[in-house]
């Protein structure tokens, strides 16, 4: 048995929801953040709860600093610490360059980088004091490459990236690792945005012919956040089946 918590943000769908289960199946306490989606976050309490796992919700906007600090006071108040923060919660958008609106802007920045930064540095003033600690950003394929028509999302998964390297740094010596995981394209309501044409292009750009899965990333995470990564910090793994090489 794990005798560790894990907060995962945005944990009740897509790939949060996969990473929920799988740190769950591990043995791991699982604080499972959700903002909109309460319905879909409820059903998975019941899921995991029914067998045994001891998970908890927590509703929390990530670009909101104090609902982030209540979110941390509340894992350490009930599960005894966090040892591992993965920070998932994410939105995308298809847009023109030439569209964004300041508000397209704004929300992707403080949704995607700014969640990123409160989630961080609230766990980590945590973590210092314990001198232990891991973080799992999730990026994108896009942070590394680029995507036409999301140059919001994509600055802001480059961003992670940099997050990532540069805290890793920083806060190496209090015994943290920060690692980032940029998934390639992964079958979740985050692909709505693309028709079937725009897929199928997608997955014959793929050198493995197939969309990722949530629990490709999933996997990743449990290793990252494992000791048999102990030695693996401001490190960016891909699981994108070859995409991007
Ligand atoms: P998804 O199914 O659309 O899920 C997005 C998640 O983010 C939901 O759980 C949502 O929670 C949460 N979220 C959004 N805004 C939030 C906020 N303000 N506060 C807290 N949670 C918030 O998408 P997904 O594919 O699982 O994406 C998960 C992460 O992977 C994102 O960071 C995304 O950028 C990244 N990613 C996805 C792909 C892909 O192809 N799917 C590829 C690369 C990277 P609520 O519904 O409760 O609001």
């Amino acid at each position: 048995m794990i005798n560790k918590t894990v907060l995962i943000t945005g944990g009740a769908r897509g790939i949060g929801k996969a990473m929920s289960e799988a740190f769950a199946k591990e043995g791991y306490n699982v604080l499972i953040n959700f903002n909109k989606s309460e319905d879909e976050a409820n059903e998975l309490y019941t899921k995991l709860s029914e067998k045994n796992f001891y998970v908890k919700l927590f509703k929390a906007d990530v670009s909101n600093r104090v609902e982030v600090e209540n979110m941390i006071d509340y894992c350490v108040k009930e599960f005894g610490g966090l040892d591992v923060l993965v920070n998932n919660a994410g939105i995308s958008q298809d847009k023109l360059f030439t569209d964004i609106t300041d508000e397209d802007w704004d929300r992707m920045m403080n949704i995607n980088l700014k969640g990123c930064f409160y989630c961080s540095q609230v766990a980590l003033k945590y973590m210092i004091s314990e001198k232990k600690g891991n973080i799992i950003n999730i990026s994108s394929i896009w942070g590394i490459s680029g995507a036409s028509c999301e140059v919001h999302y994509s600055i802001t998964k480059a961003g992670i990236i940099g997050m990532t390297k540069a805290l890793a740094k920083e806060v190496g010596p209090s015994n943290i690792r920060i690692n980032s995981i940029a998934p390639g394209v992964i079958n979740t309501d985050m692909l709505s945005e693309y028709n079937s044409e725009d897929i199928n292009v997608l997955v014959e750009e793929t050198p493995l012919m197939r969309l990722g899965t949530p629990d490709d990333i999933a996997n990743c995470a449990i290793f990252l956040a494992s000791d048999k990564s102990n030695f693996i910090t401001g490190q960016v793994i891909s699981p994108n089946g070859g995409f991007v090489i």
